[in-house]
């Protein structure tokens, strides 16, 4: 093995010389190397891997498709073209192949590019075959090993535009294909003998052309920075930006794209963003979780640094590592691929937002805050010794010239050392297995007696997604940590993807704080559901019997006969979609908790008479009912429907998305309402219950959202853009519901409203007095919580909001919200849900300063008029992750109008 590295690596170092004669032997397009000479705004931005372009006869470039070249300006393409130009290179060649991989929420397709030479190509099942064996080597021998690793070849994966604002990746993409297909020269060669190559063209496809649709209507005469017009409201169906923190893989685009990946398990994916200058390549800095392979952490490095050294050859200024985003959180789409033993690669390059050339401010203003947005990435540093102009006219062929300089780079140095890295990928998949078996905890078990097993089967399905496998214990489990019945869901390490799993259960312990994190410190999955997940350092649980499960399908059950049903609350959130599937039959909810034989009915519980159709949804829907002759004699109260209403800013609709998303899986119905309905008032007569999502930075961003321009900026449906006017529509989304909002908003609530506010938007109310007796403070900058999950205490455990939870005090995921401060006379009645506050009381991941959460509200329900305005602390719908969370929503929603005996049963203070 050792004697073959040798022999290639002296391939690679002969390929630069030989290169340049292979390139004087194919005939070149002259009108590219002019175009390009001329839109690169400086000799430095451009390199010889990118001013010019091959032309073969046969073989279509971009231009010869779509009738433009790539970084032209002004000139953005659609997906249906992006395919176009791919399939008539699939048709021209027998070196592409186009793989289908999905559709999007919106119908879109989704799809893959290989690209190889045309014996891997012929031969793609082979290879798959090959990679799957490296990905789980159980049961190979070590001969065998080498055997498949002689023969197997590197997967490359690119992919571009998962951030549709981020617009230059897909178009360089599709210029990278030609060349790796037409292009002569040892590198193009090698890449095509030694390796695969996988282009996914529009990570998220439905915002691809959404935003390029706005390009065209909006923002293609933009000619200087303060000419440019902000993106449009929505780029996917839901969730913006956030569909690179879709951790649970909610979202069907985001979990086609981990299906291809556990079908294919390419060892390498690299994902294309725009943000800072001018070109950043991703290489793990602290904090890295310490749970992945040292050796991922070792080949980051190495593959960005070679970049750079390339680069640097070149005279390309402004390329660096290190110092952005660091390797704590595995939520990242692209993670996929180092959560699963192979690697995460990506780069930022310098974007507009568009393909209009423009003068960039790129060093921060003066006095701008701390924060990833006022940092100065134009200062020279370790990882950063030719920095980036501080001022810079640019152009989307500069970007276009610095990623795909970057991009071949790293394909000649992996292309050179494929096989060293295949090794890497088989390492890493053994050492995760090995790792099961010699360092604890040793795997967990989720037991199978827990209330409420729907969210069980939550976390089992999603590591089931993940490709972990988990097992049913075939009988009762005895294990130094206690004993868990039969049925019993196991979780072993000793298989490959075991450290995902410790990664995904364990409880985040933060490394060092005061290191800051690009993202979240803390995603415990069975914190955030409110499930029990216990950690086994009993190496024990390796031998426990089990069957494997492939999806947990928990069963409803119905007890008895009679002619009311009474449906458990156990805090299940199928619950809510319960009431909705039958929103015309009657429902009651119990105040007080009582006994039908040996089964205890919780407060909360539903009472509905027994039908057929009934009997069936409660099935369908996982839950548990137990049938009664008679009401019980306890209070209860009708569970009639609200007409609910969600207000979304249009500059902000992300938070709000993943609160539409949780609402649409759960069957939840409301109006999604912007600026426009708030405006018109009489909200009263419309609705019952207004929800406002965690959304924006602060309440006068809620209040003014985007700012006007001295020309309206529309969102509306037309038949030249159709993407547009999409979940709502508007004439001018800037401006924001104003005061005059507000004003109707406090109208809605003194005429008997209720107005839910969460997270931050809890800082409404307060700042613009709709709740003029409660204060929203903020933390001094000294704190820092990037998501921890913290404990809570709850203080009316009467409240229907609690219905479902039977501890004193619950996890939740800290939001960021405000420091609220009630009366000392209100506190009693208004409080239901404090955060303790003690360094205990941290239950995952990182809080500094956690004192100065200490006994502040989470939840406050203020009464105002005939209405009430119930304000969360905490975000209770958080990226589909905290679903423990959810019900405090959901049932707050079921009982808006059920005004809860507070006093009664108010823990004292
Ligand atoms: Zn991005």
């Amino acid at each position: 093995m050792k004697k073959q590295l040798v022999i290639l690596a002296a391939a690679a170092l002969i390929l630069s010389a030989a290169g340049a004669s292979a390139l004087a032997q194919q005939a070149q397009d002259p009108d590219f190397a002019k175009s390009v000479k001329e839109w690169t705004t400086r000799p430095e931005f451009l390199s010889p891997l990118t001013d010019h372009l091959p032309k073969v006869s046969g073989i279509p470039s971009p231009k010869d498709v779509l009738g433009y070249y790539v970084g032209t300006p002004k000139k953005l393409t659609h997906t249906a073209d992006l395919y176009r130009y791919y399939r008539a290179l699939e048709s021209a060649t027998k070196r592409v192949k186009v793989i289908p991989v999905g559709r999007t929420d919106e119908g879109r397709e989704q799809v893959v590019v290989v690209i190889a030479d045309e014996e891997t190509i012929r031969n793609l099942d082979t290879y798959k075959g090959y990679l799957a064996k490296l990905a789980d080597p159980r049961g190979l021998s070590d001969d065998q090993a080498k055997q498949i690793l002689a023969q197997a070849k590197l997967v490359y994966f690119f992919s571009g535009g998962l951030h549709s604002a981020e617009t230059g990746p897909p178009e360089m993409l599709m210029e990278l294909a030609y060349r790796l297909v037409a292009e002569e020269g040892l590198v193009f060669d090698q890449v095509r003998k030694n390796m695969i190559v996988m282009i996914a063209p529009a990570f998220e496809p439905d915002g691809r052309d959404r935003y390029v649709d706005w390009y065209y209507h909006h923002k293609i005469n933009e000619e200087t920075e303060s000419d440019r017009v902000p993106g449009p409201p929505y780029w996917g169906k839901y969730i913006y930006h956030d569909n690179n923190r879709d951790i649970n893989y909610s979202q069907v685009t985001m979990r086609n794209w981990l299906k291809f990946y556990l079908d294919w398990h390419p060892p390498i994916m690299h994902d294309l963003h725009e943000s800072v200058p001018f070109l950043y390549t991703f290489s793990g800095q602290a904090p890295q979780n310490p749970t992945l392979d040292p050796i991922l952490y070792a080949e980051l490095p190495w593959l960005s640094n070679f970049e750079m050294t390339k680069m640097f050859s070149y005279g390309m200024p402004g390329v660096w590592d290190h110092g952005y985003v660091d390797m704590w959180s595995p939520g990242y789409l692209g993670f996929m691929s180092s959560n699963h033993n192979g690697m995460l690669r990506m780069y930022e390059t310098f974007g507009n937002g568009g393909a209009n050339t423009m003068k960039r401010t790129v060093a921060p203003e003066p006095g701008a805050g701390p924060g990833l947005g006022g940092e100065n990435q134009t200062t020279r540093e370790w990882y950063r010794p030719l920095p980036p102009y501080r001022e810079v006219v640019w152009s989307m062929r500069n970007n276009t010239n610095y990623m795909e300089t970057g991009v071949l780079s790293a394909l000649e140095v992996a292309s050179a050392n494929a096989k060293t890295l295949l090794q890497n990928f088989y390492e890493k998949s053994r050492n995760s297995i090995q790792s099961g078996f010699n360092d604890a905890p040793f795997g967990f078990v989720i037991p199978a007696n827990q209330a409420d097993m729907t969210r069980v089967a939550f976390i089992v399905n999603i590591l089931r997604l993940q490709g972990i496998e988990v097992g049913r214990a075939t009988s009762e489990v005895k294990l130094k940590e206690g004993s868990y019945p039969a049925g019993s869901l196991i979780v072993k390490r000793n298989q490959p993807y075991g450290r995902l799993a410790k990664i995904l259960l364990e409880k985040q312990v933060y490394p060092d704080q005061n290191l800051r994190t690009y993202d979240d410190a803390a995603w415990t999955m069975g914190l955030m559901s409110h499930a029990e997940v216990k950690e086994i350092s009993d190496k024990a649980i390796l031998d426990v019997p089990v069957e494997l499960v492939d999806t947990l399908n928990v069963r409803g059950t119905i007890q008895g006969d009679g002619s009311l049903l009474a449906v458990l609350h156990n805090g299940s959130n199928s619950l809510v979609a319960l009431r909705y599937r039958l929103k015309d039959v009657k429902f009651e909810a119990i105040e007080q908790s009582f006994k039908s034989g040996d089964t205890e009915i919780p407060a909360g519980s539903f009472l509905i008479p027994a039908s057929d159709r009934v009997r069936t949804e409660i099935q369908n829907l996982s839950l548990k009912a137990v049938a009664l002759s008679a009401p019980p004699s306890v209070p209860r109260h009708d569970l009639d429907l609200p007409r609910l209403a969600m207000f979304s800013t249009w500059g902000s609709t992300q938070d709000v998305g993943w609160v539409r998303y949780a609402f649409d899986h759960f069957e939840l119905k409301y109006d999604l309402i912007y600026k426009e309905q708030i405006r018109k008032g009489n909200l009263r007569a419309l609705y019952d219950v207004i929800l406002i999502p965690n959304q924006s930075r602060s309440a006068k961003s809620i209040v003014f959202d985007v700012e006007s321009k001295s020309t309206p900026i529309d969102y509306a449906k037309s038949n030249e853009f159709p993407t547009l006017g999409m979940y709502g529509e508007s004439s001018d989304i800037t401006g924001g519901m104003g005061l005059e909002g507000v004003v109707e908003l406090d109208k809605f609530v003194k005429a008997g409203g209720v107005l839910i506010t969460l997270g931050v938007a809890s800082f409404l109310p307060a700042d613009y007095g709709l709740t003029p007796t409660i204060d929203a403070q903020r933390t001094t900058p000294q704190f820092y919580a990037p998501g921890p999950i913290v404990e809570a205490e709850i203080m009316q455990p009467a409240n229907p909001i609690f219905y479902g939870y039977t501890s004193k005090t619950i996890p939740v995921r800290y939001a960021n919200g405000p420091l609220l401060r009630v009366p000392v006379d209100d506190r009693k009645k208004e409080i239901l849900m404090r955060f303790s506050g003690t360094d205990r009381s941290v239950l995952s991941g990182l809080m500094r300063g956690v004192a100065e959460t200490r006994d502040r509200p989470a939840i406050v329900d203020v009464p105002s008029g005939r209405g009430r305005v119930l304000m969360f602390a905490t975000n209770p719908c958080y990226r589909w992750q905290n679903l423990g969370e959810f019900n405090m929503l959901a049932n707050a929603i079921l009982n808006y109008n059920d005004t809860p005996k507070a006093s009664s049963s108010a823990t004292a203070e």
